[in-house]
């Protein structure tokens, strides 16, 4: 096991022998978590671990992410109390570790029209960034007219247009860890927007599962749903150990009692070589498995 005593000498706060952040509940401890609340807490880690060249994973609310029952015996940098918000007009600058709801809640207030579709993706703005997530049509790249990157110990500012945006991807998820980003957003009519946003709500509880998951496990296939494939070949509600497929949505997997991350990749993959023997479909996971 690498010794990581001298990560003592960040300013930031920092948790050993972490257990996993995965929002499914899962997976093992990890060996340590440094959580920065400002740009310079950031910065200043990433510079320590790439100088000690130690690798690390970046996470956000980690709902996106899947960990390993082994844990990870490393570093990982969490950026959920990177926080803050600066409206300037119709423009916010927005810290990493914002919520989504968070922002969606302060573009009502300031009758802010752009991210209603948004509102209930339970993941952090650098999470969004990485993923480009995308609800009812829209996605965040519609709204983002920059991204600040920690690289090499400096913070670098890259317009919408060099991040290549594109369905739950991002060339920032390349450059390196996400401090904030430029959202531009419309002014709108208050009421409008609240009433977009309920109904955007309705929806989503009407098609999509309560409870303890990951939100999509699989990306969509030419536009088509995984959750299509895997209903049609007849797996909706199909379990191993504590992890189930959702009979509402059969792209999601429940964490239904104590799931291992075991359970779920066992399940997410015989759904996924059923999918490709009936109909030679080939699904990728949209989460992340580290
Ligand atoms: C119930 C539920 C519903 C969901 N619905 C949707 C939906 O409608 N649409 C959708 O697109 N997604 C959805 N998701 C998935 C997830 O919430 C989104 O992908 C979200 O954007 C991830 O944000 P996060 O902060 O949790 O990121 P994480 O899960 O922590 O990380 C996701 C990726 O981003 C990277 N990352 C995170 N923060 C940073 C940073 N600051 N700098 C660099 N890299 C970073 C990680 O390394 C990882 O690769 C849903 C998830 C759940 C649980």
């Amino acid at each position: 096991m690498t010794d990581l005593s001298f990560l003592s000498a960040l300013d930031a706060n920092i948790v050993f022998d972490h257990p996993s952040l995965s929002a499914f509940g899962s997976g093992g401890d990890i060996a340590a978590v440094i959580y920065p609340a400002t740009a310079k807490q950031l910065v200043q880690a990433t510079a320590l671990l790439d100088r000690e060249k130690i690798p690390y994973f970046i996470l956000g609310n980690c709902t996106n992410v899947l960990i390993k029952d082994e844990g990870i015996d490393g570093v990982v940098i969490c950026t959920k109390y990177l926080c803050g918000i600066e409206v300037k007009d119709d423009l916010l600058y927005v810290a990493a570790g914002e919520s989504m709801p968070k922002l969606c809640k302060l573009s009502l207030e300031g009758s802010l029209s752009g991210l209603e579709g948004l509102c209930s993706i339970p993941g952090t703005v650098g999470g969004g960034v990485i993923m480009n997530c995308s609800a009812f049509g829209r996605e965040f790249a519609d709204v983002i007219e920059y991204v600040d990157i920690v690289q090499g110990g400096e913070i670098v500012r890259y317009s919408a247009q060099d991040l290549d945006f594109g369905y739950r991807y991002s060339k920032a998820k390349s450059l390196g860890a996400v401090i904030g980003a430029g959202i531009k957003l419309k002014s709108g009519d208050k009421r409008k927007i609240a009433n977009d946003i309920k109904g955007y709500k309705i929806a989503r509880g009407r098609s999509q599962p309560q409870g303890i998951s990951l939100g999509s496990v699989f990306k969509q296939v030419d536009g088509v749903s995984a959750g299509y494939y895997i209903d049609k070949a007849g797996l909706k509600g199909m379990r191993i150990g504590g992890a189930k497929i959702s009979e509402k949505h059969a792209n999601f997997i429940l964490n239904v009692d104590r799931a291992t991350s075991a359970d779920f990749l066992e399940l997410g993959n015989y759904a996924r070589q059923e999918v490709d023997k009936l109909w030679g479909v080939g699904l990728q996971y949209e989460i992340d498995i580290i």
